[in-house]
């Protein structure tokens, strides 16, 4: 079994469409079932979001954005269906009944709970979801809708629901073990035991796809998108940028937390990584390219450069220490906050801090600390540096100690200071004034990556 994960723009055109059908056809769909997990198309679930603001806001405002979003799957399902066209826009037409009542009733409400926000944005998947179903029955390709409520059973933590696994497992097997073969599924949402509408936080088809795969054993997970995979850095900062063959979920991790735009749910590669699953990422618009490869224990050579841009380092006394209480709660809530080495040797000690929680360090601030402790923090911390920008440099199998060297040897032949730098098990941050960032990655991009290249391993 597969499952193949489709995003917002790679459903929303003939061409990603044409792909998708190609792309389909690779598979052995009689002998092995693929499930084909869809976002709604693109920009609808922005445009819902605006239909809530408008219904929160009240007035008649809210109309004009509910017939712009029917008007666009009226306008995709009729410029898509060459034939067939009357069953799909039967179809289509029902879910925009149920979308009219809805909306209908919460303008009559005047009031949008988190209830109802997981509910207007489930439109978004349950409309994709359905006319794709009806694009590739219409190509002659045995696929059924599946609306992922009966699959994917939650909490009723409405906006970000948690899945719960054993229910959600036991929904699975029992659906699939009942119903073989091919299936295009609603991503990004759930629902709760007693049935209500959740979702999984913005993005979470991916999760969905995930969950799927984790269930079922998948031979892989394929997120289908608009970009070639992972790259090497941001090729809008660093034209030179290529993407890589494959990485360790460790390093993908690490790419997103340091910075990377790699666009994957975060809840979506610990159970891949756990059961062994690799998780692909291809281009839909260019779909013979191999994209990147995610996998457990990767050990190629290949690295890649990700860019945090708004941290600050703030420093204290040595002998000093942060309430545990407090480092614990910057922890827990996953926030960018690391110590670093600096060449100054005042007795200080130095970290870098994300700029989402800095304000813990000023006054006036809810934190997990008591008025005592904290007003002992706000004298003792310091705010050295404000609008640094942290490069991170990602490779399992890298000597960190000898690249340090080399990184140094270039930044001061063009006369670059480091700020501070931080090794950790399968990376290296350095630290820059922010004036300085995109000479500074397109210069380690130059000298860390293309002398690599031919070290790549294939696997
Ligand atoms: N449509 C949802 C979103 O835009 C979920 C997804 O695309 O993964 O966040
Ligand atoms: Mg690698």
């Amino acid at each position: 079994m597969n499952v193949l994960k489709f995003g917002g723009t790679s459903v929303s055109s003939k061409i990603s469409l044409q792909n998708m059908r190609h792309i389909l056809r690779s598979y052995d769909l009689e002998q092995e079932p693929v499930l084909v997990v869809v976002s709604a198309l693109k920009g609808i679930t922005n445009e819902l979001l605006s239909l809530l603001d408008a219904l929160e806001t009240g007035g008649p405002t809210y109309k004009e954005v509910l017939e712009r979003i029917v008007n666009r799957h009226d306008d995709f399902v009729n410029f898509l269906f060459e034939t067939e066209l009357e069953n799909s826009k039967a179809i289509v037409k029902e879910i925009e009944k149920a979308f009219r009542v809805k909306v209908a009733a919460l303008a009559e409400k005047g009031r949008v709970t988190d209830a109802d926000y997981d509910e207007i944005l489930s439109f978004g998947e349950l409309f994709s979801a359905n006319i794709i179903t009806c694009y590739l029955q219409s190509y002659g390709l045995d696929f059924r809708f599946k609306d992922a409520r009966g699959l994917i059973i939650t909490d009723d933590n409405h906006k970000n629901a948690r899945v719960n696994w054993e229910q959600t497992a036991k929904a699975i097997r029992t659906f699939f073990v009942a119903n073989p073969g091919n299936f295009v599924i609603t991503g990004f949402i759930g629902a709760t035991e007693t049935g209500s509408t959740t979702t999984l936080g913005r993005g979470g088809s991916d999760y969905t796809a995930t969950i799927l795969g984790t269930v079922l054993g998948a031979n892989s997970v394929t997120k289908w998108t608009d970009v070639n995979g992972i790259m090497t850095a941001d090729p809008n900062k660093v034209p030179k940028a290529h993407s890589l063959t494959n990485i360790s979920f460790d390093e993908l991790k690490n790419l997103s937390k340091f910075g990377s735009n790699v666009l994957v749910h975060p809840e979506s590669i610990g159970q891949l990584s756990k059961n062994n699953i690799p998780f692909v990422i291809r281009n839909t618009f260019n779909r013979n390219f191999r994209g990147t490869q995610v996998i457990n224990g990767d050990r190629s050579a290949q690295k890649a450069l990700s860019l945090h841009q708004a941290c600050s380092i703030i420093s204290f006394e040595k002998e000093w220490n942060l309430p545990k209480n407090f480092t614990k709660e910057i922890i827990d809530k996953d926030y960018l906050f690391f110590r670093i080495k600096t060449s100054s040797n005042d007795g200080r000690s130095y970290y870098v801090v994300a700029d989402e929680c800095i304000h813990f360090f000023t006054p006036g601030t809810g934190t997990g600390v008591s008025g005592a402790q904290f007003s002992e923090m706000i004298r003792k911390v310091v705010i050295e540096k404000r609008n640094i920008a942290l490069i991170t440099i990602t490779s399992q199998s890298m000597d960190k100690k000898q690249e340090l060297i080399r990184i140094n040897e270039v930044l001061s032949q063009e006369g670059i200071p480091v700020v501070g730098f931080r090794m950790f098990f399968n990376s290296i941050s350095l630290i820059f004034d922010k004036g300085n960032f995109k000479e500074v990655l397109e210069l380690l991009h130059n000298c860390l990556l293309t002398t690599d290249l031919t070290t790549d391993v294939v696997v």
